[in-house]
C-alpha cells in the first residue's frame, strides 16, 4: 500500500491527499479543535485548515494477542507527515512510561583513571590550536568553556567547545552560565570564520553521552562552518523559502500560531524564545524545538538569548532527572531568517545490551520513529516550563 506516490511533491502547501490506490484512507480534517469531520473511509487525518496542516495516517494492526489468551486485539500505530517538508515518520512500538534508570556506574567506572583529552590537566597538551588567521591566541576561552580545532575534522572549519572543567556532570548539573558560555564561545569561533567566508552555514551541535553517539564522556560541542549543513536543514530551508513565496509569510510564525491555538505540543515562551514539541519528530522520545526571534541569526545572537536558551535547557534537564534520562543530541541551525534549536533525548532501548534507539528505519529507510506520542511528551515536559 502506498501512502504517497514516488516523486510526488508533498509538503507545506500540499492540498492533495497523498494516497494512491482505492481511496483506502479517509481524510479527516479538524477546522476547530476537537471537531473531526470524516470524509470517505479510512484514516488519513489532516488536522488543520488553510496553509498549514498536521497530517497523519492512523493504523490498526489486527492480531490474536498471546498476552490475552489469543483474543482478537488491535494495536495502533501512526504515520505522520512533517507540516513543513511533508517527510513521513512513524509513531509506533510504544515505550513504557517508566524508563529504567541509566547505568551511570559503568560510565563513572570508565571515567575514573581513564585518560580524558578534555580534562583540565590534559586539554592544553593534547588538543590542537587554531591557525593564526582564525585565532592568533590558539584557543578560545569564555568562563569554563574552551574551543579548539577538532583533530578529526568533519569539514574545513570544524571545532570542539568543551563545556565544563568537570568531566562527567549530569545534565541537571550544568549551570545556565556554563551552557550560555559554551554556546557563546562557539559563536565567537563561527564569527571569526564567517568574517572571512560569509557564505558558509554555521552549525552548533552536541552529542551528550554514549547513547547519543559521543565517544568521550566529557561534555563538548561540535561546531562547524560549512557549505553543506546537512540534508535535513537544507530540506527545511528549501521548504521554508517555498512557503514564504507561496504565502508571503514565515512558516515558523504560522506554525507557532497554530500550535499555540491547539495547545497539544506547545510548551511555553521563555524570554524571546518559543518552545514546542515537533509534530513529526526525529527521535524516539520526540524532539523539542526552540525558535529564536525571526532575524536573529548566528553569529550575531546576543548574550541574553543564549542565557534564555540555557534556561530552557535547564528546564529540560530537570525533566531529564525526573524521567531517568541523561543523554541527548542537539543542534542549533538556521535558515536565512530563523535560528532554532532541535533537542532529541537519546537512550538505550535495552540497557543491559546497549540496544541503540536507531535501527533500520532511520539508518536504511530515513524514516524516523517516535515511541512516545509527541503530545504525551509535551504533556510530560510542559509543567517544567510552567515553573517560574
Ligand atoms: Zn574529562
Amino acid at each position: 500500500m502506498l501512502y504517497f506516490a514516488p516523486g510526488k511533491k508533498r509538503g507545506y502547501n500540499s492540498s492533495e491527499i497523498p494516497v494512491q490506490g482505492k481511496a483506502a484512507y479517509a481524510i479527516i480534517k479538524t477546522g476547530q479543535k476537537g471537531k473531526l469531520r470524516r470524509q470517505k473511509r479510512g484514516n488519513l487525518l489532516a488536522e488543520g485548515e488553510g496553509v498549514l496542516a498536521f497530517e497523519k495516517v492512523v493504523l490498526q494492526t489486527r492480531l490474536l494477542d498471546p498476552r490475552a489468551d489469543f483474543a482478537l486485539a488491535e494495536i495502533p500505530s501512526e504515520i505522520r507527515f512533517d507540516p513543513l517538508t511533508g517527510a513521513s515518520g512513524r509513531v509506533a512500538h510504544f515505550l513504557t512510561r517508566d524508563l529504567p534508570a541509566p547505568d551511570l556506574d559503568s560510565w563513572k567506572q570508565f571515567a575514573a583513571g581513564q585518560f580524558c583529552p578534555f580534562c583540565p590537566e590534559n586539554v592544553e597538551r593534547v588538543t590542537p590550536q587554531f591557525p593564526p588567521e582564525i585565532c592568533p591566541e590558539g584557543r578560545l576561552r569564555r568562563g569554563e568553556a574552551l574551543a579548539f580545532p577538532n583533530l578529526s575534522p568533519y569539514d574545513r572549519h570544524s571545532a570542539l567547545t568543551v563545556v565544563t572543567r568537570a568531566h562527567f556532570p549530569l545534565p541537571h548539573e550544568f549551570s545556565a552560565t556554563q551552557l550560555a558560555d559554551a554556546f557563546q564561545l562557539s559563536q565567537d569561533y563561527l564569527g571569526r570564520v564567517l568574517a572571512q567566508e560569509p557564505d558558509l552555514h554555521p552549525l552548533v551541535t552536541w552529542n551528550y553521552l554514549p547513547p547519543a553517539g559521543s565517544s568521550q564522556i566529557h561534555p563538548h560541542l561540535q561546531v562547524f562552518a560549512t557549505a553543506a549543513p546537512g540534508n535535513a536543514p537544507l530540506a527545511e530551508w528549501r521548504a521554508e523559502e517555498a512557503y514564504r513565496q507561496a504565502h508571503a509569510a514565515d512558516f515558523w510564525s504560522a506554525l507557532l500560531e497554530e500550535e499555540k491555538k491547539r495547545g497539544e505540543r506547545y510548551l511555553g515562551r521563555l524570554g524571546e524564545t518559543e518552545w514546542l514539541i515537533a509534530f513529526r519528530p526525529y527521535g524516539v522520545l520526540g524532539d523539542v524545538l526552540a525558535l529564536f526571534p525571526e532575524g536573529v541569526l548566528l553569529p550575531h545572537v546576543p548574550r541574553d538569548l543564549f542565557l534564555t536558551l540555557a534556561a530552557g535547557l535547564e528546564r529540560l534537564f530537570r525533566f531529564f532527572r525526573d524521567a531517568h534520562l541523561v543523554s541527548f543530541n542537539l543542534a542549533l541551525y538556521q535558515s536565512p531568517r530563523r535560528l532554532r534549536l532541535r533537542f532529541i533525548p537519546r537512550l538505550y532501548l535495552h540497557q543491559a545490551i546497549h540496544t541503540s534507539d536507531i535501527n533500520h528505519l532511520q539508518m536504511l529507510l530515513a524514516e524516523p520513529i517516535a515511541m512516545v506520542p509527541p503530545e504525551e511528551m509535551a504533556a510530560r515536559i510542559r509543567p517544567y516550563f510552567e515553573l517560574a
